[in-house]
């Protein structure tokens, strides 16, 4: 049977290139740009669940076909949550990583307690349906960056059960650990149970 035909729907080659790796062969991944779909998806809600939803569905309806999104946040536990929802754009419109970096460890200065979570959420529209998969990993922040790999927070983000940055890791090395995994372990549990084929027990 000819694996499924999925479009991702983001931008992000890091993100796309990390879910790729995970899924393999099993399901063929699109992202926009194999799709021929070029926009920029806005991300106006305040929560990760939402803005998810939105941009599977603003994807759905320009392409009439199955497509998830994810949106991916990092939750600081001294900072009551944030940057959370607003991870990209923590340091203003720019989207930089660095600068969003400084900004955390500046606020992140003298704290004692550096627990912090990153949580993914997935939205599938599949067949008109939308299912929701979510995947957190716990970990704490350093007060320095380290690595030279990855995105994002990945330099100064380390995982519980290592001593290592996402950033010092291979990107299977971080797909051990990482919160998108756990997600995208859920969708593609989920994608194979709609190809089961449906046996039925003969009635004694
Ligand atoms: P979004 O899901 O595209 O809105 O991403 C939010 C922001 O969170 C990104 O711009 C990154 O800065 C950060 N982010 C998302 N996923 C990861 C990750 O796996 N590692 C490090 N930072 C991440």
């Amino acid at each position: 049977m000819p694996a499924h035909t999925i479009i991702f729907a983001s931008n992000n080659q890091h993100k796309a290139d990390e879910i790729k790796k995970i899924i393999g062969d099993s399901f063929h991944i699109l992202t926009l740009r194999d799709a021929n779909i070029n926009i920029d998806i806005p991300e106006p809600y305040d929560t990760l669940e939402a803005n998810a939803s939105q941009k599977a569905y603003t994807i759905h309806k320009l392409s009439d076909k199955n497509c998830f999104s994810e949106d991916t946040g990092l939750e600081v536990e001294e900072l009551n949550g944030e940057p959370g929802v607003h991870s990209a754009r923590y340091a203003g419109e720019g989207r930089d990583f660095k600068a969003n970096i400084d900004k955390l460890l500046q606020n992140m200065q003298g704290k004692q307690n550096r627990k912090a979570r990153f949580r993914t959420v997935i939205a599938l529209i599949w067949h008109t349906h939308e299912y929701c998969f979510e995947g957190i990993c716990e970990g704490t922040i350093i007060d320095t960056p380290r690595g030279g790999q990855g995105f994002g927070y990945d330099p100064v983000f380390v995982p519980n059960g290592s001593d290592k940055t996402f950033a010092e890791m291979s990107m299977d090395e971080k797909n051990k650990y990482s919160h998108r995994r756990k997600a995208v372990d859920k969708l593609v549990e989920f994608l194979k149970g709609v190809d089961e084929p449906k046996v039925t027990v003969p009635a004694d």
